[in-house]
């Protein structure tokens, strides 16, 4: 069953309106629900409910909490996918993915050897598009939460935000060409639930030097297996990674 997201805090037998227009044309045109039937709708903290549609119109669709749902679909660590800009169908693969992996935001940067540029004006059309393809995959992969993304034009906006994060891991490309194959792994074994992780991975052409130095300090610079993988693959196989190790594991 599709699920919809409502960013409000719910309990039992509460009444909302679903006033998305794509939702809405989903729900009555799509699946042709009306009053009466059940939808699945995830609420703000991750909290999922059964709703009974009581009304529909053509501005809204009223709702009834009638079950709780103990379904938990989100990691239980979060992880930040902060990369270089790629071209942007590479990029929109890449969201729709590492949603469907359970990447718990995303922030595009500009890198030193970024191919693509993005210049600030177009940037919020963009991010609206890229949110929208989060929060199609988001829906169809069960997600309780919309990952979120920003956009910086700059990496070192990104290292002023390091202190947010437990654990900052640097994908680099030198580590796994020098055969580096620990570091990933023994990080991946401290992980405790609720922890923040930051991963940062490059653009095609990879980090630049001082890139890398900036960040040398703060984070584990990881390798990710022997083979070089491509800027859109990196954060999947990254985040397999960690849900195997995080969710299958224990
Ligand atoms: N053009 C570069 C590779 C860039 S790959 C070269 O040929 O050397 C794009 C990004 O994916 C890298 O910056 C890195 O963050 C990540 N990446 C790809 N393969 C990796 C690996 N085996 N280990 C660690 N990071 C990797």
């Amino acid at each position: 069953m599709q699920r919809y997201f409502l960013n409000e805090n719910a309990e039992l037998h509460q009444r909302f309106f679903i006033t998305n227009k794509d939702d809405i044309h989903h729900i009555t045109k799509v699946m042709r629900y009306t009053t009466g039937d059940h939808l699945v709708i995830n609420f703000h903290n991750a909290q999922t409910y059964k709703v009974e549609i009581t009304a529909v119109d053509q501005q809204a669709i009223e709702v009834e909490t009638i079950e709780k749902l103990a379904i938990h679909t989100e990691m239980p660590v979060s992880v930040t996918i902060a990369s270089g800009l790629i071209k942007s169908d590479k990029y929109e693969w890449l969201l729709q993915k590492a949603t469907e992996m359970g990447a718990h935001d995303f922030i595009a940067v500009q890198m030193g050897r970024s191919v693509v540029k993005l210049n600030d004006q177009k940037a919020p059309k963009k991010l609206e598009r890229w949110q929208k393809i989060i929060k199609e995959a988001a829906e169809q992969s069960y997600r309780q939460q919309i990952p979120n993304i920003k956009y910086y034009s700059n990496l070192k906006y990104v290292y002023d935000m390091i202190s947010e994060y437990d654990y900052i891991l640097m994908a680099y490309e030198e580590q796994a060409k020098n055969g580096e194959t620990s570091k990933f792994k023994e990080m991946l074994s401290q992980l405790k639930p609720n922890d923040k992780v930051l991963l940062l991975v490059g653009p095609e052409g990879g980090f630049s030097e001082e890139e890398v130095k900036q960040f040398e300090a703060h984070a584990q610079i990881v390798g990710l297996g022997p083979r070089i993988l491509r800027a859109e693959t990196a954060p999947l196989y990254a985040l397999s990674a960690i849900s195997y190790e995080i969710e299958l594991m224990r």
